[in-house]
């Protein structure tokens, strides 16, 4: 079996309730997982995602959730 390098993701969760579309979060991600689409934060590239936590921690209305991230060893 080949190993898979990249580390496992896990989920993401945009509270589109709560996402007022500031765009901060696709600012802040540099691997490109967060687009705008239609005003809102949206999941365009999830497999990139190297669960910084930093679209969490820089939403300032708490719409993102990322799974496991730091709880997680
Ligand atoms: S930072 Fe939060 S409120 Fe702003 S676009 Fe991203 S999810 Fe929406
Ligand atoms: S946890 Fe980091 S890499 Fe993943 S979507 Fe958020 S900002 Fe981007």
């Amino acid at each position: 079996m080949v190993k898979i390098k990249k580390q496992h993701v896990g989920d993401i969760k945009i509270n589109e309730k709560w996402c007022k579309g500031c765009g901060i979060c696709v600012e802040f991600c540099a691997q490109k997982v967060l687009e705008m689409k239609n005003g809102r934060a949206v999941l365009v590239n999830i497999e990139q995602c190297t669960q910084c936590m930093l679209c969490e921690l820089r939403c300032p209305d708490f719409a993102i959730t990322v799974g496991g991230g730091i709880n997680e060893k």
